[in-house]
């Protein structure tokens, strides 16, 4: 068998980074290939390697170890068949639409002559005619991304990754621009072979791709690869349709359940220190409050997006902050509040935050610090050197935000504080 119609494929590829004192695994033993006609959605929660994998696809970085094949060659440097359309587009702010896209068509080598007329018709295919004057500022957020889109197909790529294109643009942008693309691609306008897009959007994913790419993070890995088949146009309210989002949701949610009273080990102890959930503690209340309204104490997760505006990547950290602090239980797409999580939800806030507070204290990450801050002078110690500390167990960006969220959930239960202007974290009196 040959496998001369894969355009794309992935072997055993692993990305480590080694940026802190401990190597971080990015992307663990990711295989995937891509075919001609394709429509794909990688989708997956923020840090679980979905850009990452973007710059391996494209060349733009060789990954640690594994293979990238491009039309069966091994890639080597950066695939001049492939553009990425970043989330937010770096247009020249001195240039106008039209030398914007000129740009990109010199930088792949095209005769002056033939640049312009490339341009215009480029323009003209994705709505942009009449704007071919105008400068970045004078256009909206979606028509400057519409302006990306331009420059990434006017080099005609085989293999046209978008990486979360629509999730800087607001509501009703996103919308049309979505359906813009889709009618391009649909309707065979694209000079373009695939389509690979990342996003953290399960809907989005479930509106245009045929085929669907789950990962998890932690370490990033491929949990699932479906076919979506639903003909376009599609329609959100539609029952398949939902059915398939639904069926997203409870694999992802299922995958951030933790094992019973599986909370992971302190940094710097054997065993992988378990990641907060990057959201803000006082949002928790919000969900915890719809839960204990809804009948039986029990939600759909997707229509819990609906519900309460939130977007899904956001969604399913609250719920794994739920789940965490054994507020609450998801199967099969359901989420279910335990009777702890009733009785915070009915609680004061005083009563809240005891509860909470106790659940904390549990949490790995939070005693570690608690640790380290009761051995040290005043209870006290600065941000940086607790930082420092984390990075032996993360590398330097996660450290910083698995610090900023415990410090955030240590304040709302009371049990720490944190000075801004000396930079210093301690403990409350009586705390911890
Ligand atoms: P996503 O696009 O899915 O949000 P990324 O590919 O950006 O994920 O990042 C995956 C993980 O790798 C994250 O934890 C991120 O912080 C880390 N990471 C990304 N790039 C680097 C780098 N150059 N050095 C160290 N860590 C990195
Ligand atoms: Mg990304």
């Amino acid at each position: 068998m040959t496998n001369n119609d894969f355009l794309l494929e992935l072997k055993d590829v692993n990305q480590v980074y080694a940026a802190g004192a401990r190597p971080f695994t990015a992307i663990k033993n990711f295989s995937l290939t891509l075919k001609e006609g394709e429509f794909s959605a990688l989708l997956g929660p923020s840090g679980c390697g979905k850009s990452t994998l973007l710059r391996i696809i494209t060349g733009l970085q060789p990954p640690t170890s594994g293979e990238v094949l491009y039309r069966n060659q091994p890639l080597i440097g950066v695939n001049p068949h492939a553009t990425i359309v970043f989330q937010t587009f770096a247009l020249f702010p001195w240039l106008t639409v039209q030398e914007n896209v000129e740009l990109a068509l010199e930088a792949r080598g095209l005769p002056p002559r033939l640049r312009a007329s490339r341009t215009l018709e480029i323009l003209d295919r994705v709505g942009l005619d009449g704007f071919e004057n105008a400068y970045p500022r004078e256009l909206s957020g979606g028509m400057r991304q519409k302006v990306g889109f331009a420059r990434a197909i006017a080099v005609e790529p085989e293999l046209l990754c978008l990486d979360e294109p629509f999730s800087n643009l607001d509501v009703l942008s996103a919308e049309t621009l979505r359906g813009e693309l889709l009618e391009l691609w649909t309707s065979g306008k694209l000079p373009t072979k695939a389509i690979l897009m990342v996003t953290h959007n399960i809907e989005e994913a479930v509106f245009m791709a045929d085929r669907i790419v789950v990962m998890e993070k932690d370490p990033g890995r491929l949990i699932m690869d479906f076919n979506v088949d639903l003909s376009h146009p599609r329609h959100r309210k539609d029952l398949d349709f939902e059915e398939v989002v639904d069926k997203v949701y409870a694999l992802l949610a299922g995958q951030t359940q933790p094992e019973h009273e599986e909370l992971g080990t302190a940094p710097g102890e054997p065993g992988p220190t378990r990641r907060l959930p990057k959201i803000p503690i006082s949002d928790l209340p919000g969900l915890m409050e719809h839960l204990e309204k809804a009948t039986d104490h029990r939600h759909d997760i997707y229509a819990l997006a609906d519900d309460i505006k939130v977007g899904s990547d956001q969604l399913l950290s609250l719920i794994e902050a739920a789940e965490l602090l054994g507020f609450a239980t998801v199967a099969k797409g359901d989420i279910h509040l335990t009777p702890l999580g009733e009785t915070f939800a009915e609680a004061s806030i005083i009563g809240r935050k005891e509860i909470f507070a106790a659940r904390l204290r549990r949490l790995p990450l939070f005693k570690w610090l608690t640790t380290i801050l009761r051995a040290s002078e005043k209870n006290q110690q600065k941000w940086e050197v607790v930082q420092a500390a984390l990075e032996l167990e993360f590398h330097p960006e996660e450290a910083q935000h698995q610090l900023e969220i415990v410090v955030d959930w240590g304040r709302y239960a009371e049990l720490l504080s944190y000075d801004d202007k000396s930079r210093v974290i301690f403990l409350e009196f009586g705390g911890a």
